[in-house]
């Protein structure tokens, strides 16, 4: 108690349970007399690499023009819906095969590299295979930049959309230059023009209006002007961006994709971003861990190594990472296995730290003796919408006494949903089940926000339970 009168007198209104900004937690140290270091995700991550002796800074640093070379971009198609993201992908693709690769079975892995001519030299370009801007953004908020350019498809016929404009959004908030493909040219009523001009007001001015950014006409349907827009990436890439990655090290890269199969075991798509990847290393993805027994490129066919830009499947983790989540080799896999243990022991401390957070239905009146809550918060689904207003109505009239308070911050027919679940989280709330269950992956939500749910059939059992934690919760009187 004495902490949140510190904070009030610092002018911050708070309670127990709250969490503080990191200015915040400054103030306070300072007011107590104590230094106070906030250690972020990015520190603990350090500091556990060099535990092991492994220093990415002083490595990138350490990295002169003597040992770094040029490296391929890496794309991710964004735009609105139904402008042709996926069809492009698919054409691109389709037209550009690698030579000498042509005849594997394609696999959609999460990301293929093609091979494209450009001023009589081949150039690659690595395209990540799930388009829109949702799985880029996921990615960022985990801290991972993968992309190097973003193509932003907008559909001549149609213009830009709010997803057009939310994709250029997130992409130059990013950093990361656009190209635009103006897709459906083969459509009589497209307006390439149009597009040219709206696009203007947002900040991407057509390098034929005297701007900087390359607008490319495509079909993405008759494959046409393909190549011209693989030449405008490729140029965008070279004259934008100085893109080079040190081939000759331990693996360093970012998991794009994973899932679990039958006969293989844990399958993850990684992207690697400097260093070279080997069949026989010693990995760890997130707090994954193996040696890679196996890789696999774009077209089913197993490679032996995988250098900078270059994504490969792979097969020997012992658990899915998730995407995002960066990946290296390392000389031991001793030492694999060691980061991801510790990994995981932080990602259970954080799971449990965000579970004891949490209200249920037994706790609550330990929670209230505590001073930390006097509301309990419930979410009511169920089956009909009768049964979801006299199940309401009832508990509303439960004679809670003066120092406890019933709220219903949400209620409604039909399944729980994650929604609801999310709700639950924000507000502290315990989710109600009349007649109705969770989808499975509402439950693995649930179980893993520790958002209390329980389900009844009778009315009168869901009464008596909220009775009787409300009962129970009554603070001590003096
Ligand atoms: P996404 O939602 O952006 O991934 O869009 P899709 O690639 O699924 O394409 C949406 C629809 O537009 C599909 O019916 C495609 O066949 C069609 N489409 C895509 N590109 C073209 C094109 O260049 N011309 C025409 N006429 N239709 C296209």
């Amino acid at each position: 108690a004495s902490l949140v009168t510190v904070l009030i007198h610092l002018g911050e209104m708070a309670t127990q349970t709250q969490s503080l900004d990191e200015e915040t937690f400054q103030l306070l140290g300072a007011e107590l007399g104590y230094r106070i270091q906030v250690v972020s995700p990015e520190d603990e991550e350090r500091e556990l690499f060099e535990s092991f002796d492994i220093d990415l800074e002083a490595e990138a640093a350490a990295e002169g023009d003597d040992v770094l070379e040029a490296r391929p971009p890496v794309v991710t198609v964004m735009g609105h819906v139904d402008h042709g993201k996926t069809r492009l992908l698919d054409a691109i693709r389709n037209t550009k095969v690698i030579e000498g690769e042509a005849g594997g079975i394609t696999q959609h892995i999460g990301a293929y590299q093609i091979a494209t001519e450009v001023d009589g030299q081949e150039r690659q370009i690595t395209f990540i295979d799930t388009p829109g801007h949702e799985a880029f953004t996921a990615m960022r908020a985990r801290g991972a930049q993968v992309t190097d350019i973003a193509v932003l498809v907008v559909a001549a016929d149609d213009g830009v959309m709010p997803q057009t404009v939310e994709a250029l959004n997130h992409a130059q908030a990013a950093g990361v230059p656009i190209v635009v493909a103006v897709n459906k040219i083969d459509k009589p009523e497209a307006n390439p023009e149009k597009i040219r001009g709206q696009l203007t007001e947002y900040g991407l001015v057509p390098e034929e209006y005297g701007g900087d950014t390359m607008f490319v006409d495509v079909s993405a349907r008759q494959n046409l002007n393909i190549d011209d827009l693989l030449d405008a990436i490729v140029l965008t890439a070279d004259g934008a961006l100085e893109l080079s990655a040190n081939p000759n090290k331990d693996a360093r890269g970012v998991a794009i994709e994973a899932n679990l199969d039958k006969g293989r075991g844990a399958v993850s798509t990684v992207l690697v971003q400097s260093g070279t990847l080997h069949v026989g290393d010693a990995i760890v993805a997130g707090a994954a861990y193996g040696r890679v027994r196996a890789m696999f490129d774009e077209n089913g066919q197993s490679v032996e190594e995988a250098g900078p830009s270059r994504p490969v499947q792979v097969l020997g983790l012992d658990s899915v990472p998730r995407a995002g989540d960066t990946f290296l080799s390392t000389p031991e896999e001793r030492t694999a296995r060691q980061i991801a243990e510790k990994r995981q022991a932080a990602d259970r401390n954080a799971l449990l730290a965000k579970r004891r957070k949490r209200i249920t239905l037994e706790s609550f009146d330990e929670a209230v003796a505590a001073g930390k809550i006097d509301t309990l918060n419930l979410i009511i689904k169920g089956d009909v919408s009768g049964a979801v207003e006299a199940l309401e109505d009832s508990l509303l009239k439960i004679d809670v006494g003066e120092e406890v308070q019933l709220r219903v911050i949400h209620r409604g027919v039909g399944a729980i949903t994650q929604n609801d679940v999310n709700l639950a989280t924000v507000d502290n709330a315990i989710i109600i089940g009349f007649n109705v269950r969770p989808a499975e992956r509402v439950t693995e939500l649930a179980d893993r926000e520790g958002v209390e749910m329980k389900f009844y059939s009778v009315i009168y059992n869901a009464i008596d339970d909220v009775e009787s934690a409300l009962k129970g919760m009554l603070k001590p009187e003096y």
